[in-house]
């Protein structure tokens, strides 16, 4: 392609609200456009990467044996009420009419469309297994839409569903995915750990993982173990080992004894207070799980992790309880809550019952108490692990390595369903028997605009971006530094032409523009390999030189021809072998 005629344009500066670096970075180099919050335009380069990021999804949802197909983003409201997601989903699901006040969704995942699909096509286990999936747009309207492509509203996703006649047959599938998006994210020289994954209410028959490209800007915390192959999604991670010492430092006594803490509510009010350290301390909180109050006791310096606490109770809908529903159940303001005496169903975390001594509050303004034994003052409905792993401490499952914490992006998402989508929406096959049974399924989803953005958070410098071959826009970016100097254009012209013969995309800097502003340009826009046409034209000498700083030379044009050839073959041999 031809710079001179490229669609956009490039800036020197971002809009001020791009706070993520991808965001800053696609936008000044001019590979997309916002619309409105949330949606954006691919322009030309951005629709290149895009491309480049489908076709590899696209190989390898082939090679595992998957069959695409194309689902219509407009989705019958009915559907929606038949898997009974059309209220649950909330206000995320664009919603519509039609000028017959037909009801429809704009599609923002596809089980419903997919399972309604099954049920018409497949009525034999002879059928069975068969995975479909395809590339196309989802809507959803985001709380937050934010950092640009991450987190839009109008979004490019790859969904792919497994149908299979049994658990066992699930188990398959599910891992030829997983094995799928190893490769995937492995080609698109993205840096990417599966993690086990929270498995939401919807949990199915368990197991889900979560992929995540490793990046500060990202949303997702996931731990992992210094000494194991352990890693989860915080949301999931196992609590780590308890050193149950710590929770001993309150003093135990024959009776609890009240304490007067005028004005003392947080954690840390009260620790400086009594001068105690926080996992001395009882925190109580009160929460409402589907309408039905219950109190969730962790030590002082945990916190809940809702999401496991919300599996435990197997409810729909946990939220923690207000100011007046707190007063109500305890008797006391929010700051000095305790678990004795109340009359609620108390879920304590594991760390609490192997404790001793707890200070906690008194259920009464300003006052707590001191020396509360778990059992003899209180008693719980059940214990589990209700708390969020915390860094440092040692592996639950392993008990050699200690946690660590990284920030990622979540880019993938493999899921088994079982027969939730099945069962609602009556998709059944007939067994070797003649038995009607439930369809067995999967969900695997792979966001490729967001991909998009998570390979620029991890590749990039203060210059642009450094694409990763596999995915950059163009291979092959020649700078002619004066296009006016003839030698220079020739030369530079001759191999564009030889590169496109032998089908290579190349881009060509054109343009009349000072050298300064190509290259600042090309810097940004960041194509792996640069080849500068300079002074030594003339000798048919030029300049090679890799964007990610790994080498810069001068050769001959034909030496820099053969070298573009060998790196592109290199590492087209590569994927190969993954
Ligand atoms: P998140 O927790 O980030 O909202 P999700 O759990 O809602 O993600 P899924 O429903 O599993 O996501 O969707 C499959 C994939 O689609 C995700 O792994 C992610 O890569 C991508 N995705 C989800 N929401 C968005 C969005 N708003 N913008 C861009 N990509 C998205
Ligand atoms: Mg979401």
């Amino acid at each position: 392609m031809r710079q001179s005629r490229l669609f956009a344009q490039t800036y020197r500066e971002a809009p001020a609200e791009a706070e993520a670096v991808s965001h800053r970075l696609l936008l000044r180099a001019g590979f997309i456009r916002q619309l409105a919050a949330g949606v954006y335009a691919f322009l030309p380069l951005g629709r290149r990467v895009l491309r480049k990021l489908e076709g590899i999804v696209r190989e390898e949802m082939d090679r595992a044996d998957a069959q695409e197909l194309l689902m219509p983003a407009m989705q019958p409201a009915e559907l929606w009420r038949e898997s009974g997601r059309y209220s649950a989903y909330g206000p995320e699901l664009m919603r519509l009419s039609d000028r017959h006040d037909r009801e429809f969704a704009l599609g923002p995942t596809h089980e419903e469309v997919v399972t309604a699909l099954a049920r018409e096509e497949i009525h034999s286990y002879r059928k069975l297994p068969v995975t479909v999936y395809q590339i196309q747009t989802k809507f959803r309207d985001e709380r937050r839409p934010r950092f640009g492509l991450m987190r839009g509203r109008e979004f490019l996703m790859k969904d792919a569903y497994s149908f299979d006649i049994d658990l066992e047959g699930l188990d398959q599938s599910y891992r030829a995915m997983y094995a799928a998006y190893e490769r995937i994210f492995a080609r698109s020289g993205l840096n990417v750990r599966a993690v086990e994954a929270d498995a939401g209410t919807i949990g199915g028959e368990g197991g889900t993982h979560e992929f995540v490209a490793l990046a500060d800007i990202g949303e997702d915390t996931i731990v992992s173990c210094s000494h194991c192959g352990y890693a989860a999604n915080l949301e999931k991670a196992d609590a780590g080992v308890s050193e149950v010492a710590g929770t001993k430092t309150g003093q135990s006594a024959p009776m609890p004894e009240r304490l007067y803490t005028p004005n003392v509510r947080t954690i840390e009010e009260l620790a400086n207070f009594l001068d105690v350290p926080p996992s001395g301390l009882l925190k109580t909180l009160i929460y409402e799980a589907d309408g039905e109050i219950v109190a969730v006791l962790v030590r002082g310096d945990r916190e809940v992790n809702e999401a496991k606490l919300q599996a435990f109770l197997r409810v729909a809908e946990l939220a923690i309880a207000d100011a007046d529903a707190v007063a109500r159940t305890t008797g006391a303001p929010i700051g000095f809550v305790g678990p004795i005496g109340l009359n609620v169903p108390i879920f304590a975390d594991r760390e609490i019952v192997e404790g001793d001594g707890w200070i906690a509050g008194a259920n009464e303004r300003d006052y707590h108490v001191r020396g509360v034994k778990p059992g003899r003052d209180f008693f719980v409905e059940a214990t589990g692990d209700f708390r969020k792993a915390a860094e440092g401490e040692r592996c639950m499952r392993c008990g050699e390595g200690t946690y660590r914490f990284h920030k990622g992006i979540e880019v993938g998402h493999v899921f088994k369903l079982g027969t939730k989508y099945s069962e609602r929406l009556n998709a059944t096959y007939l067994d070797g028997e003649g038995r009607k049974r439930l369809l067995v399924m999967g969900c695997y989803g792979i966001g490729v605009s967001r991909m998009l953005a998570a390979a620029v958070e991890q590749n990039y410098d203060e210059a642009g971006i450094v694409w990763p071959m596999s995915i950059a826009p163009f291979r092959v970016h020649i700078v002619p530094v004066s296009m006016q100097d003839d030698a220079q254009r020739e030369l530079a012209e001759s191999l564009y032409e030889r590169f496109l013969s032998a089908g290579i995309d190349a881009l060509i800097d054109d343009r009349d523009e000072r050298a300064g502003v190509k290259f600042k340009d090309s810097d940004l826009i960041g194509v792996p390999i640069r080849i500068v046409v300079g002074k030594q034209a003339g000798q048919g000498v030029v300049e090679m030189k890799l964007r990610d700083g790994s080498g810069n030379a001068e050769v001959t044009a034909e030496e820099a021809y053969a070298a573009v050839l060998d790196r592109i073959w290199k590492q087209e041999r590569a994927n190969e072998f993954l």
